[in-house]
């Protein structure tokens, strides 16, 4: 049997994991998280994905009480900006397409569409929320639409059925402190000290952990969380490390913490500009907002991104520390090896876009306890595990590509080359065919990557990309019930703008 768990590494994946694996399994497994304190956690203002609260719920946490101690906001979806023509903007949200007569929204809006309309705002309800900064609860708690915020319980995200209307921005360090407060009152062992080396048996299999000074922690099962240095999965047992570079290049990031000038303009949404050579994230938390510039160091150097961070959001602020970070974009061959498993920065990353780091770790968990080993250490549950992962993360990579190959942006040297770079060849054919129909759930990538057809429509529309022409089947069928539809959702948008009060005002009601 497989009781004692060594974690190496306290950031957001080592905590996430040692309070689900408490959550999971209570006092059945010994669990020990060993953090260094000389080594710090990654930990800038993050964004997550609608299903993280599957997480949140399995711990059996209220969003009321662990959100404010994590300087949290609400994130209905990502505001995309200047990535087709300067000012342009077009959200992805949040929201699934509805439906009439068998065809989706946006299938009708390429038949019915005022064009002078953008796609996102006549198709998706929670656009007119963001427009407006609103919150997606009422003041009495209530959520803007129901039938989707039951508490989910012990479930995950392979029984996730009904969109979730939002997920949430917050201070990573600060979620890694709760979930170390969660995790230790359940009996997880804290150590803090560093791994100096790690012993191995004649195998190969990892038998202990030696740390400066609390000795050696032996283990069953070892769990690498140390980020992107990969101590036990890569510099330990030799693990190779796909890079995606060649079709992501982005490969660094510069990140500031910056004050809102009027705290309560407080934004509902992930904001993603292009930028000369990349592009920049704006993560409004409850005080302040996380910005970072994400680009590749072959366009340009950090002090010249840093330089055009700073002009675009905050020119007269020299006294704003910058954080630069170096990231190691790609995934390992496999990230479950002999008894090692990799979780978060450690097993793969593909860059901020979209925010899927957090959705990795999540994920990576869930799968760790559905194919948890035994003594027999079952060849087919590892390589189970390990397809995937790698389909999640290859996924989210084909889906990534998209953005840059959809964006109508070339007037630099970093976007012209987005238009002749390689890309994975099924996302070829993928857009080849997107030219000519919208994508739907059979012909997106097939398998489960956490986002769903209308997240590629969404994209690859508000990007620009638009089909030819119009379904010709849509010709044959009466459009009043599609125009009764998008009549409807626009009254509802209206409805729901004046009855919510604004982000900021919903989060300091929370906030005490
Ligand atoms: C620029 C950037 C922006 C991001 N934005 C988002 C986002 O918006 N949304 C999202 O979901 N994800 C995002 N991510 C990803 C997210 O930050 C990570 O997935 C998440 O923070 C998990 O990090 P981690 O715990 O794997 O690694 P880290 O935070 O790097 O933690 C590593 C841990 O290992 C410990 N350690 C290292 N060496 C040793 C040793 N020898 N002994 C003991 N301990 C050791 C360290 O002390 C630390 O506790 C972003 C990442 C980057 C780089």
């Amino acid at each position: 049997m497989i009781r004692s768990v060594v974690i190496v590494g306290g950031g957001t994946a080592g905590w996430m994991t040692a309070s689900y694996l408490k959550a999971a399994f209570a006092d059945r497994i010994d669990v020990t998280v060993v953090e260094s304190p000389q080594v710090s956690r990654i930990g800038v203002g993050e964004a997550t994905f609608s299903t993280v609260r599957h997480f949140f719920d399995y711990l059996g946490l209220d969003e009321a009480d662990w959100l404010p101690k994590c300087a949290g906001g609400y994130k209905l979806g990502i505001r995309f900006e200047n990535w087709s023509t300067p000012g342009e903007y077009f959200y992805h949200p949040f929201e699934r397409l509805r439906t009439v007569d068998g065809f989706s929204l946006a299938e009708w809006w390429l038949e019915l569409g005022d064009r002078s309309q953008p796609f996102d705002r006549s198709c998706f309800l929670t656009t007119a929320l963001c427009e407006a900064k609103r919150s997606p609860r009422m003041l009495d708690g209530t959520l803007f639409i129901s039938g989707v915020d039951s508490a989910l319980g012990r479930s995950t995200l392979a029984e996730q059925r009904m969109q979730f209307p939002y997920a949430y921005h917050f201070d990573a360090d600060e979620v890694a402190r709760y979930l170390s407060g969660y995790a230790v009152e359940r009996g997880v062992r804290h150590v803090v000290d560093s791994v100096e080396h790690v012993g191995q048996d004649e195998r190969g299999w990892i038998t202990n952990v030696r740390t400066a000074e609390h000795g050696e922690l032996a283990g069953d099962l070892f769990i690498d969380c140390t980020g992107f240095r990969g101590l036990l999965i890569n510099q330990t047992l030799g693990t190779t490390f796909q890079s995606f570079e060649d079709v992501l290049p982005n490969n660094r990031a510069v990140a500031l913490r910056v004050p809102r000038e009027d705290e309560a303009q407080m934004d509902p949404y992930t904001t993603a500009t292009a930028m000369n050579a990349g592009w920049m994230w704006t993560i409004p938390l409850f005080r302040r907002n996380g910005n970072g510039y994400v680009y590749s160091d072959q366009f340009i150097s950090p002090e010249e991104a840093e330089r055009e961070l700073r002009q675009a959001i905050a020119p007269d602020r020299d006294d704003l520390q910058a954080n630069h970070i170096r990231m190691r974009i790609g995934r390992n061959t496999d990230s479950w090896v002999k008894n090692c498993v990799a979780i978060g920065l450690s097993s793969a990353f593909v860059e901020p876009l979209e925010s899927t780091g957090i959705f990795f770790i999540q994920h990576a968990i869930e799968q760790l306890v559905k194919h948890f080993p035994d003594e027999r250490w079952e060849p087919r549950q590892t390589k189970a595990y390990n397809d995937r992962v790698a389909h999640a993360v290859d996924g989210v990579k084909e889906f990534l590509v998209l953005h840059y190959k959809s964006a109508r942006r070339d007037d630099t040297p970093y976007w012209k080359e987005a238009k002749v770079r390689a890309m994975p060849d099924a996302l070829g054919a993928r857009l080849d065919l997107a030219a000519s129909r919208l994508l739907d759930e059979e012909t997106v990538y097939p398998y489960f990557h956490g986002f769903e057809s209308y997240s590629w429509n969404a994209m690859n529309l508000g990007l620009g990309n638009v089909p030819a022409a119009p379904l010709p089947a849509l010709k044959h069928i009466d459009p009043r019930n599609a125009r009764a539809e998008f009549a409807r959702l626009a009254a509802e948008a209206d409805e729901m703008v004046a009855a919510l009060p604004s982000c900021y005002e919903y989060l300091a009601s929370i906030n005490g």
